[in-house]
């Protein structure tokens, strides 16, 4: 007779460790994938990614790491990581945190090195409402750049919030297939 683990490993945890088949894409999905936010939600400039290199300071700008907006607001392509229980891998929302001008020179420093800037963690706000939580205005974060280039964490602040209970505690796989269903991606 099976044990509960067994039973659970057919479930829910069993689509996220093998992958499932996806109702909406109509293809396989592979194993646990990060839900991403291709622009900070404030941008309205075109769908298309400049090279990293390009990076200007003043206007608007957009590459897949790095976000200015009219010379004045800065964000930084960043990770909002999430533990699973009965995973190891974290879940993520590859989501944009706001740095201040300062800041954002020295992450930007620091990004074709590979090291952590030795001023962080930095304060940040995030700017993408991530269903289903449907944040309605930027939420306060600490923003902890990784080395080699892995995009940095961002953490919740206010211990309060549902986002931060959820980095706190843990999700359960069954909540991972709700936030891939409320993004488009239904297990069949
Ligand atoms: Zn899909």
């Amino acid at each position: 007779m099976p044990g509960p683990f067994r039973l659970v490993e057919g479930g829910a945890l069993g689509k996220l460790r093998r992958g499932y088949h996806c109702a909406d894409c109509d293809e396989p999905h592979g194993e646990m994938f990060h839900l991403s936010s291709w622009a900070p939600d404030p941008w309205t400039g075109p769908e298309q990614y400049e090279p990293n290199h390009a990076l200007r300071l003043e206007g608007d700008f957009l590459s897949e790491d790095f976000c200015v907006l009219g010379g004045q607001y800065f964000f930084v392509r960043c990770v909002l990581p999430i533990p699973v229980h009965g995973m190891d891998e974290e879940f993520g929302f590859g989501c944009w945190g706001t740095l201040k001008r300062e800041n954002f020179e020295i992450y930007v420093d620091h990004f074709d090195t590979g090291r952590v800037p030795p001023q962080a963690p930095f304060f940040s706000w995030l700017c993408n409402s991530l269903k289903p939580f449907d944040l309605r205005e930027p939420l306060a974060c600490t923003m902890q750049p990784r080395a080699e280039r892995q995009r940095p964490h961002l953490h919740v602040t206010a211990p309060e919030h549902p986002l931060a209970a959820a980095q706190r505690d843990g999700i359960s796989p069954e909540e991972v297939l709700r936030y891939y269903t409320v993004h488009g991606h239904r297990p069949a």
